[in-house]
């Protein structure tokens, strides 16, 4: 059974994201989508949101799980019976951070690989931070996130703008 890894922060998902899961779950038996538990961020939704909220988006995907992890991706893939990562790339500023990544990966743990998937050109600028940024101001982000998040996502970020301008 091939079993992949896809991991982020997904602070929120975005309708890029649900694209890169849809292409990567029909060539994988299982996808496993892992939230990171990172606490030097300051994310907008906590974990247990953010994997509510990947678990609506994901609903229609049968071979999708989605979970979280703390410490080290190398062993949480390898604990699910892994060896295969799925990053999603856009542009030029993904690629070099994504490659670094890619070989400290391979550096410790060789038998894992990271397998990038290009991003459709209808989401190749959608980004959790641009989406957030949009919203705040007031923007329409109904083409940027699944459709059944629009509202909580777009609730959230009014709110903090609100907090912000306090
Ligand atoms: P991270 O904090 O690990 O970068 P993100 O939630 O921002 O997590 O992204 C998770 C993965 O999805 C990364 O591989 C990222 O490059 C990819 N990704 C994000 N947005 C898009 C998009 N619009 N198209 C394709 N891949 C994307």
């Amino acid at each position: 059974m091939k079993i992949a890894v896809c991991p982020g922060s997904f602070d929120p998902v975005t309708n890029g994201h649900v694209d890169i899961f849809e292409r990567a779950s029909s060539m994988y038996d299982r996808l496993i989508i892992a939230v990171f538990r990172n606490p030097g961020k300051n994310p907008l939704f906590n974990m247990e949101d953010r994997v509510r909220l990947l678990k609506q988006a994901t609903q229609h995907i049968p071979n999708v799980e989605v979970d979280s992890f703390s410490g080290l991706l190398t062993d949480f893939v390898l604990q699910k019976d892994s060896r295969i990562i799925v990053r999603g790339l856009r542009a030029l500023s993904d690629f070099e951070y994504e490659f670094q990544r890619a070989l400290l990966i391979k550096c410790v743990r060789p038998e894992i690989e990271t397998v990038f998937m290009m991003t459709s050109s209808e989401y190749s600028f959608v980004s959790s931070s641009g989406i957030k940024e949009l919203a705040q101001f007031g923007g329409d982000i109904s083409k940027l996130v699944p459709p059944m998040l629009y509202d909580e996502i777009t609730q959230r970020c009014r709110e903090l703008a609100a907090r912000k301008t306090l």
